[in-house]
């Protein structure tokens, strides 16, 4: 499998390096086209808020971290372009809020869902659902055919988190009344608007922090967690998180051209 060598030097090297786990993950089929178009999606919002996590996205991890702590039946959502990017780190954030691994795919054959239980079993995760029959029970969806879900999984949790996931989809998880955390760069997409919590973060950033947080907030008590997940409000960290980027764009727009080419 070719690899392309990243020189460390390069200005844009950390993302160079994450764009070519997404190569690598539509080489080895984990991945699929479209996800690397949805990958170039993120990118671009990355760029707009400069490739960096925001207070409002800290706040939406806090609340997302201590919901988790404090549900029922918690599942994390995995597709191709996560299990690409951060494979390791949802194995071990899964197991610091005690959360289930389920397979969940747009684009969804047997053979897909394998490789992508493959890897995260060879990360550690001690169970993956949603994989072939286990994937047995279904759920009504918009736009599309309906969902095939693990009745461990999705089908009864009570929180899911859908780290890039598509809007309808998201709608279909809180018309079944779920509480749902997405992780989506971009503050408009359907998925950021519908989710109970958003965190505006790549995910490569977003993973470490949470895995550090649930390390937290795993000592404090449920009171304290309750308070954290009552006194958050999405509409208003949403609300920031916009305008962090409408001032951002009004400061760059002041200087029209703020990069300069280095000295020779
Ligand atoms: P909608 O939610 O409106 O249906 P969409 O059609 O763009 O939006 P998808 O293609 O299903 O949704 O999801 C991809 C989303 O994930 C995009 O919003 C994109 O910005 C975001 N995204 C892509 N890569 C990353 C990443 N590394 N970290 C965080 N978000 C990402
Ligand atoms: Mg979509």
């Amino acid at each position: 499998m070719e690899h392309h060598i990243i020189p460390p030097s390069h200005p844009r090297y950390k993302s160079l390096v994450i764009r070519e786990k997404i190569v690598q993950g539509y080489l080895k089929g984990i991945t699929v086209l479209s996800g690397l178009i949805a990958h170039g999606r993120g990118e671009a919002f990355d760029y707009i808020l400069g490739e960096q996590t925001h207070p409002p996205a800290l706040r939406a991890i806090e609340a997302a971290v201590a919901t988790m702590l404090l549900a029922k039946h918690p599942v994390i959502s995995v597709n191709g372009n996560v299990a690409a990017l951060v494979p390791r780190e949802i194995v071990e954030f899964s197991k610091e809020v005690n959360a289930a691994i389920e397979v969940n795919l747009f684009y969804r054959t047997e053979e897909r869902e394998r490789k992508i239980r493959d890897v995260l079993l060879s990360c550690g995760a001690r169970e993956v659902l949603g994989v072939g029959e286990d994937a047995s029970a279904t759920i009504p969806e918009l736009h599309s055919e309906r969902r095939r879900v693990s009745p461990r999984g999705i089908l009864i949790a009570d929180v899911v988190l859908v780290p890039l996931e598509d809007g309808d989809r998201t709608e279909a998880l809180r018309k079944m009344g779920k509480k749902v955390i997405s992780i989506d760069l971009n503050p408009f997409s359907r998925t950021a608007q519908m989710s109970n919590i958003t965190i505006v973060d790549n995910i490569v950033r977003a993973i470490p922090l949470m895995i550090e947080k649930a390390r937290d907030l795993k000592r404090a008590s449920t009171v304290v967690l309750k308070r954290i997940v009552e006194s958050y409000d999405n509409r208003i960290v949403l609300g920031e998180t916009i305008n962090i980027i409408n001032n951002r764009l009004t400061e760059l727009a002041k200087k029209g051209v703020f990069l300069e080419l280095p000295k020779a």
